[in-house]
């Protein structure tokens, strides 16, 4: 027997929602998958007992403070683990020649240069950090090819969807070399199902005052917070909208969101023959990464199969495009083109982060959103990483501005 070939991870966000389901999955299959770096932002302390349980070679932490924290944290211990720091730290923990397997599990932009680097070295990218996409879109896709990239969807819709993809297109291939493909293999429409969150049969009366402990409370999926929020906004499905346009070239009139309440199918995808595939499984994330980390194998990710006979019922309605405003704003960004949908991202981010401070609202969120994509100019050229940040730093000085005057006007 053929042994798989052993990665060597680099898992850039080690201390968060996926980074720890990543980690349980890859602990379940030591003679395939080593841990060869870690990162995270600040937090010193679920780091230091991260090094002492997986001895990576490298730690990055986001900025040198922690990273000395976390450098004299090992130091009173057996560790050999070296310490690095910032965007340098991530790049040579992205790019070191001993890695073949990165997993983009950053939350929001902050992930977007080290991502777009692991397609830019032709690693093989398990991609979780939907905002990276959405920012750069073409010219991720286009590096990943370019380069060799294996580039995996670990987000769950994305990952049924290639699933559910003919193996002609996928068994020797990834995402990215499906693309122009599909009219020979039948595909007509994707159907992106999403949860509907916590607040799917809320009125707009009752959204106005819901709070950051609600909003990160999503019924059936257990997430990092800015996740949730968009959860709950149905951001989160407008960006896998524009996720899904990216990485399976599908136009956008051919992507159906569907709120599915149960979130046991993952999504579908419906061929010219009248057939609609579709991936089922109990919602956790460890069954994407698996699939992501072994294809075109399978291997246990420690997720019970699916008992059908406790689901019993599977419901699917349309999304309301009124009371949740920012599934809206993913359709007109998408169509708009250039930098709208990096304005859109930025906004979302600012936005979701005054929210759980407590300085706007809920609903403010769309708003401020929809301000900075009326203020911002939306520039055509997106070819570049460097108008890609540029227009990311721009948004973020429009959408502040906006959520300061928001929130001195709630407190007069
Ligand atoms: P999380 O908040 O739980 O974890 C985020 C990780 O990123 C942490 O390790 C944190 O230290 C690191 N990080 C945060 N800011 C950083 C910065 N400025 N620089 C460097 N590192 C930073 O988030 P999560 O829920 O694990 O989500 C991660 C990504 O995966 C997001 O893009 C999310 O949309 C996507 N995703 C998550 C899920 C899920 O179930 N959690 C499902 C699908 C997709
Ligand atoms: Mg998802």
């Amino acid at each position: 027997m053929i042994q798989p070939q052993i990665l060597h991870i680099t898992l850039l966000g080690a201390t968060g929602s996926i980074g720890s389901s990543t980690l349980d999955v890859v602990s379940r299959h030591p003679e395939r998958y080593k841990i060869y770096a870690l990162t995270a932002n600040t937090s010193v302390d679920e780091m230091v007992q991260l090094c002492q349980q997986w001895q990576p070679r490298y730690a990055v932490m986001s900025d040198a403070d922690a990273a000395s924290g976390l450098r004299s944290r090992l130091a009173a211990t057996d560790s050999r683990v070296e310490v690095l720091s910032g965007e340098a730290g991530l790049l040579q923990v992205v790019n070191d020649e001993a890695v073949n397997c990165v997993v983009a599990a950053i939350v929001g932009a902050a992930g977007l240069v080290p991502t777009l680097a692991a397609a830019e070295a032709g690693k093989r990218v398990l991609l979780a950090n939907k905002e990276a996409l959405v920012m750069s879109g073409k010219l991720f896709i286009d590096t990943a090819r370019a380069n060799g990239a294996i580039l995996m969807p670990v987000d769950s819709e994305h990952n049924a969807i290639f699933q559910c993809m003919p193996d002609s297109l996928t068994q020797h291939h990834s995402s990215v070399k499906m693309i122009n493909q599909q009219d020979s293999a039948g595909i007509e429409r994707i159907l992106l199902t999403a949860s509907g969150g916590p607040f799917r049969s809320w009125s707009a009366e009752q959204l106005h005052d819901v709070t950051p402990a609600q909003a990160v409370n999503h019924p059936n999926w257990d997430m990092g917070k800015k996740i949730s929020v968009d959860s709950a906004t149905l951001m989160n499905k407008g960006l896998e909208l524009i996720e899904a346009y990216w990485l399976f070239d599908m136009d956008i009139a051919n992507i159906d969101v569907v709120i599915h309440p149960q979130s046991v199918i993952h999504s579908m995808v419906t061929y010219s023959d009248g057939s609609v595939l579709a991936q089922l499984g109990n919602p956790d994330m460890r069954t994407p990464i698996a699939h992501a980390l072994a294809w075109p194998e399978r291997i246990a990710s420690g997720v019970e199969p699916l008992n059908i006979f406790d689901v019993a019922k599977l419901d699917f309605e349309r999304p309301d495009l009124s009371r949740f405003p920012c599934l809206r704003l993913c359709y007109e960004a998408i169509k708009r083109g250039g930098s709208a949908t990096i304005v859109l991202n930025a906004a979302n981010e600012l936005a979701v982060a005054a929210f759980l401070d407590e300085k706007i609202g809920f609903n403010d969120i769309a708003a401020v959103i929809q301000q900075t994509l009326d203020s911002a100019d939306i520039t055509e050229d997106v070819s570049s990483l460097e108008n890609i940040l540029e227009a990311d730093a721009e948004a973020r000085k429009i959408s502040n501005e906006c959520i300061l005057a928001m929130h001195s006007s709630s407190r007069v």
